[in-house]
């Protein structure tokens, strides 16, 4: 067994030729951190719940990332984040959808997880479960960065959503996958959805077994992608039931379902994913997918295409 994590800052279309130098040198260092922040609670020890945690909000506190303060904005110009975590130990599990101003949405799906009966809360009960719990809050500005507002400004006027999938609009929903050092695996995804998103449009992020899973018998799983497909190919679950039913390696099991249910689909994205031997997979069918991955004792390795 070779503990581990993984994280990912989302797929789409991330072209060289897309990108700045600046820009390039600013996301490798962003992953970069936001893996040490996680791999930091690995190599002490801590649980891989912690690890997927803390990295989920170091990834949620940079701007350059569609979660947390890099939120994307809605029709209303509003950030409705959505956020899940999974135990794989357990199968416990606690998401949110469709809250707003809520600094760290991954910290109040734990809280979810760990401190209500429920699984999944949404929008105004998910805050207020926030406010009894204490969980820190930001006001609107704190969400607010100019080049998020002007992705809006692109699509208001029209009914399109839009994913990472043009030079202007690169975002990221994010997420971390991880085996602890005690065998446990865990994931976790948070994002803010789709620009222009409305009707209280939630997609596969805070959905247990599309966009978030985790079993020790099988594998942890985080999603990035166009959600809705995600959603109707039950993505991570899928993964899971190809090794739990059909044999696979987990390896297998991702290929099969990234690259060709999801191809054939029209379902554009990636994810992340570990199994309890420390196997680790970045798979994407998108042009690219910020990522990074860290096994005990090697190297850090980051990548964007
Ligand atoms: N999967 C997310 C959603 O559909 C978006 C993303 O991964 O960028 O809400």
């Amino acid at each position: 067994m070779k503990p581990g994590i993984a994280i990912h800052g989302g797929a789409g279309t991330i072209a060289p030729s897309l990108m700045t130098p600046e820009k390039e040198a600013a996301y490798m260092l962003a992953l970069n951190n936001c893996l040490a922040a996680g791999y930091t609670v690995l190599e002490k020890g801590g649980s891989a719940l912690d690890i997927v945690e803390t990295a989920v909000r170091a990834l949620e506190d940079c701007e350059l990332f569609n979660a947390g303060k890099g939120a994307v904005f809605t029709h209303d110009g509003r950030h409705e984040m959505d956020a899940s975590i999974m135990e794989g130990k357990t199968l416990m599990a606690g998401a949110v959808s469709g809250v707003s101003n809520v600094r760290n949405p991954v910290q109040l799906a734990r809280a979810v997880m760990e401190q209500s009966q429920f699984v999944l809360l949404s929008g105004k009960g998910a805050e207020e479960f926030a406010q009894t719990k204490g969980l820190p809050f930001e006001d609107d500005a704190y969400f607010y960065t100019a080049n998020r507002f002007s992705q809006l400004e692109e699509l208001r006027g029209s009914e399109a959503v839009r994913l990472d999938d043009s030079p202007k609009t690169k975002m990221g929903t994010v997420g971390c996958v991880a085996l602890d050092i005690h065998g446990n695996l865990a994931a976790s995804t948070s994002t803010g959805g789709m620009t222009n998103k409305r009707y209280g449009r939630v997609g596969d992020s805070p959905i247990i077994g599309a966009g978030t899973y985790a079993n020790n018998h099988t594998c942890a799983i985080s999603c990035t992608g166009h959600g809705e497909f995600f959603i109707k190919a039950v993505v991570a679950y899928d993964i899971s039931c190809l090794m739990e039913y059909k044999g696979m390696t987990l390896a297998e099991a991702c290929n099969e379902v990234v690259k060709n249910k999801l191809v054939k689909m029209g379902g554009e994205g990636g994810l992340i994913a570990m199994d309890p031997l420390g196997n680790i997979e970045l798979s994407f069918n998108s042009e690219g997918m910020y990522r990074g991955s860290q096994s005990l004792g090697s190297d850090a390795i980051v990548g964007i295409y």
